[in-house]
């Protein structure tokens, strides 16, 4: 069974909290896009674990864990986040972890160009992560990035890095009036954070392709969400790299594989980091009082996301192009208590009412039509079975799933692995 596990939305739908649910029933959890950007969270019975780029599949004993042939990998931050697993009792191993000799490797020079960049945008800015992303990937598109099977010879590496920093101390200069990167400071980089990780490095499409043959269950656990995916996204307030189920095998290391299904994580109201349209933004008290309920700041970044009632045109969309076939519905506890439950249920574009999702000037022009729906009050972290639900939450969860035209199949109600209802 090869299954996608993929934001509907803009990012922490809570992707890594149904991974490590669904873990239970697979054998190898693979990250095929993006690199520490990602904040994917988990409390389970081992505790509280943020994860920025190990698939949420290293918190489960007995799963293999790929880091794909489509990410980024700042081997710094690796380091730490191996490191800082282990010391929370989680083994971390050349035997649970493959890192695909394609991908490429994400420098301190490419997190020092994202912060320039930023910053030189000043109120235009992207609202970037600023570790990196951007430019490791623009580098790789022109072709100017090392992998991490480069590392395996650093003669080779060296002479590559070289021209590739004879290009990059212009730009740094020219553009930045940067001092230059000096090449040992890297390669003492590489010595420190990349020398290590040699055992870990492999084909992993050679490692899938055997796991596949062996029936093997596997998971591609996305990073972000459809609506910040390079090409269906919300261009350019998108991320940099492909966020769809389309591109998971890919991205892993077996693009001849076919995905079995794609399970689409959609959160019961919308959250966004960053800039850019969010047509079903709520601002002021109402919009606070949403944001701390849900504890809405960045896992990556700690910044206040941007909140918003839940977006039917938006998620409608992100169900297409994810191709899911079934949805998990997340943080529907979340809505305890704060009254009657706004949906942004179509867009008004230029005097016309839609629920299609629009791209360009028409997006950013779009206001929202907004439907109430009748909220709660009861604790629902505690409820195992649809029946155990409120009526008004039921009769919501209904409506969501004849708007999104699919199926949800689970709903979230804690953060915890345990508190959820399958139907
Ligand atoms: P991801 O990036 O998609 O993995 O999502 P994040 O981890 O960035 O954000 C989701 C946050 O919501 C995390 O802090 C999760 O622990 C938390 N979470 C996930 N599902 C639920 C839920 O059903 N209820 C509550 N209250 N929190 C949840
Ligand atoms: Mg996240």
């Amino acid at each position: 069974m090869l299954t996608a596990v993929v934001g509907i939305n803009w990012g922490d739908e809570g992707k890594g909290r149904m991974v490590d649910l669904l873990s239970e029933h697979y054998d190898v959890i693979c990250r095929y896009q993006g690199g520490n950007n990602a904040g994917h969270t988990v409390v389970n019975d081992r505790g509280k674990f943020i994860l920025n780029i190990l698939p949420s599949g290293v918190l489960r004993d007995g799963t293999v864990n790929v880091l794909g042939t489509g990410m980024v990998l700042d081997l710094e931050h690796l380091m730490h986040e191996m490191g800082s697993l282990q010391a929370q009792g989680v083994e971390v191993s050349a035997s649970n972890l493959k890192i695909s000799n394609r991908a490429t490797i994400c420098f301190p020079y490419h997190k020092m160009q994202d912060v320039l960049e930023e910053d030189r945008l000043k109120d235009n800015k992207y609202g970037s992560t600023r570790r990196g992303i951007a430019p490791v990937y623009a580098d790789k598109y022109i072709k100017k990035g090392l992998r991490m099977g480069d590392l395996l010879n650093l003669t080779t590496f060296r002479e590559k890095l070289k021209h590739i920093l004879d290009w990059k101390n212009l730009i740094l200069r020219g553009v930045y009036g940067e001092t230059e990167i000096d090449i040992e400071d890297i390669m003492a980089w590489i010595t420190e954070f990349g020398a290590p990780l040699k055992s870990f490095i492999c084909d992993t499409g050679e490692y899938l392709e055997q796991a596949v043959s062996g029936g093997k269950n596997i998971i591609f656990e996305a990073q972000l969400g459809a609506l910040r995916d390079i090409d269906y996204g919300i261009y350019p307030f998108t991320t940099s790299s492909q966020t769809l189920s389309s591109y998971a095998t890919t991205g892993a290391g077996i693009p001849w594989a076919k995905l079995d299904n794609a399970v689409g994580i959609v959160k019961a109201y919308s959250s966004c980091v960053g800039e850019g349209p969010f047509v079903c933004e709520m601002f002021g008290i109402e919009g606070e009082r949403l944001r701390e309920a849900g504890s809405e700041y960045g896992a990556a970044t700690g910044r206040p996301r941007r909140v918003g009632g839940f977006d039917v045109p938006a998620s409608k969309y992100g169900v297409k192009v994810q191709g899911a076939s079934y949805l998990a519905l997340t943080k529907l506890d979340v809505l305890t208590g704060l009254g009657d439950i706004p949906v942004c249920v179509a867009y008004e574009i230029n005097g016309k009412r839609t629920t299609e999702f629009p791209i360009g000037d028409d997006l950013t022009a779009a206001k929202p039509i907004f439907e109430t729906f009748e909220g709660f009050n009861k604790e629902i972290s505690n409820c195992r079975k649809m029946e155990d639900l409120p009526k008004s939450v039921r009769k919501y969860i209904d409506y969501l799933e004849n708007a999104l035209e699919c199926e949800i199949k689970y709903i979230s109600v804690g953060e915890r692995r345990g508190d959820y209802i399958e139907r």
